[in-house]
């Protein structure tokens, strides 16, 4: 598609600007319009509401996606995105397209029940309230998806090549280097979101290649994780709650963060230091995910370890008990053993882990724990700063169980690793974009960027525009 109203590429924030959420960054050249990640809106209201907002340029005028992964502040925009007239090919990896057919799908339900929840209790401003997007619209821009193989670079678009690298964040994530053809030839590299060294399954961050401006996470750019720290006080906290009789609850991202939760609560297990209580995986979207890890790891692949592996189900911590339907999610209300209840989302903004949290919160025997990023304005991060009550499906609950803050389990860079990641790099960028991180993150990372690197950093604002050129 020609585009002879843009002389020289440019690069627009639509998205991730003051928040980790809604990545979506748009690259437009002379020939052509891409956009990197297609992320929802979470957390605060007024992020939110951005989802709802017509699209800040003509969906139909887009001509193709480049995914870096399938969490859904980088996806779960695309349905709606394809409703509104985008035609194009959405490029990801093969690990990103399996995981996306479970997560888009979910998103769209999830969004087509609350509208019904709306509709019943009257609790919507809007009569009769409509889901932002449908299992239909997701269905179809599902057949839109091409797979990418990392390490090729591949014409997504004219004149703008993409080479895909493993950032080991989630299965298939990748970060995006883009060629620009020009009078000048311009690299522009996204990390998306950068996995961390330790990964139990992936392999680590490729060094980020040869690029002219990059783009960098930054969710913890003002945070080095305390692991040994955290990973003391999740293994108190559940051996706490299991010898007063309690359950304990752990909202958690259906992706990833629950396969490497499983790996860890297997090896407290094995060496005696939580008992082999029931582990109850209660998500339809965590256990088709723990399905497409366990095909992923049977098979190998740049991705996974060469080192990982081993006899049995990986992720079986002894009494794995798996619960598919709604029945089996309520059933779990009537167990009297003390168990362990991992469920999404993994900041209780939905699912199935609202009706736990509804059933345990007001018993003070049980725990919640709290291994995720929490983002502002989530009930996960309420329950974190000590609320008292929260109020789900319309009613308030009292906050009378133990609620740990354990940020383990983090499959994003912590500041430290990010700089690390950076300074492999072969040459200084000429600037690096900090995105995907709350102010104050995003701050930091931009500051120690240009103390530690030497570096040009910028944070950018909502819609702005660079040049590329
Ligand atoms: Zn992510």
């Amino acid at each position: 598609m020609a585009r002879s109203d843009q002389k020289a590429p440019i690069l627009r924030f639509l998205g991730a600007t003051g928040t980790v959420t809604g990545s979506r960054f748009l690259l437009t050249t002379p020939r052509a319009r891409v956009l990197i990640d297609c992320g929802l809106f979470q957390g605060l209201k007024p992020l939110r509401l951005r989802n709802w907002s017509e699209f800040p340029i003509d969906p139909s005028s887009v001509d193709a996606v480049v995914l870096t992964h399938a969490h859904l502040d980088h996806c779960g925009y695309l349905p709606a995105l394809a409703r509104n007239g985008f035609r194009g090919p959405v490029w990801s990896t093969a690990g990103t397209q399996a995981l996306a057919r479970i997560v888009l799908p979910d998103s769209a339900h999830i969004q087509e029940e609350d509208a019904a929840y709306a509709n019943r209790r009257g609790t919507s401003k809007h009569v009769p309230a409509l889901p932002l997007y449908t299992t239909a619209d997701a269905e179809r821009v599902l057949e839109r998806f091409r797979v990418a193989s990392f390490f090729h670079a591949l014409e997504v678009a004219p004149g703008v090549r993409a080479t895909f690298l493993p950032a080991g964040h989630i299965l298939g994530s990748a970060m995006v280097l883009l060629e620009v053809d020009g009078p000048r030839r311009r690299r522009v590299l996204v990390s998306g979101d950068l996995g961390r060294p330790a990964h139990p399954i992936l392999t680590p961050p490729a060094d980020p290649p040869d690029a002219d401006l990059v783009l960098v996470e930054s969710t913890y750019g003002d945070r080095t994780h305390e692991d040994a720290a955290a990973l003391a006080r999740f293994e108190e906290t559940l051996v706490r709650t299991a010898a007063r009789g309690g359950t304990t609850v752990i909202p958690s991202f259906a992706v990833d963060r629950t396969e490497v939760l499983l790996l860890h609560l297997g090896r407290l297990v094995r060496e005696g230091r939580v008992p082999n209580l029931p582990v109850y995986v209660d998500s339809p979207m965590a256990l088709a995910a723990l399905g497409v890890y366990r095909k992923a790891i049977t098979e190998g692949g740049i991705e996974i370890r060469a080192d990982f592996g081993g006899d049995g189900d990986p992720f079986d911590p002894g009494r794995l008990i798996e619960a598919r339907t709604v029945e089996d999610s309520m059933a779990i209300n009537d167990a009297r053993e003390p168990s362990i209840i991992v469920s999404a989302s993994g900041m209780a903004s939905g699912g199935r882990v609202l009706h736990h949290l509804a059933h345990r919160l007001p018993d003070e025997r049980n725990a919640v724990l709290l291994v995720g990023y929490q983002a502002e304005g989530t009930r996960g991060r309420a329950l974190a700063d000590g609320a008292r009550e929260i109020k789900m499906h319309g009613r308030y609950v009292g906050v009378r169980a133990e609620v740990a803050s354990v940020p383990a389990f983090s499959v994003h860079a912590d500041r430290g690793e990010i700089l690390a990641w950076l300074r492999r790099a072969p040459r200084a960028p000429e600037t690096v974009f900090v995105v995907h991180g709350e102010p104050a993150a995003a701050t930091a990372l931009h500051d120690a960027i240009e103390a530690d690197l030497g570096w040009t950093a910028a944070v950018p604002r909502y819609l702005e525009i660079v040049r590329v050129d």
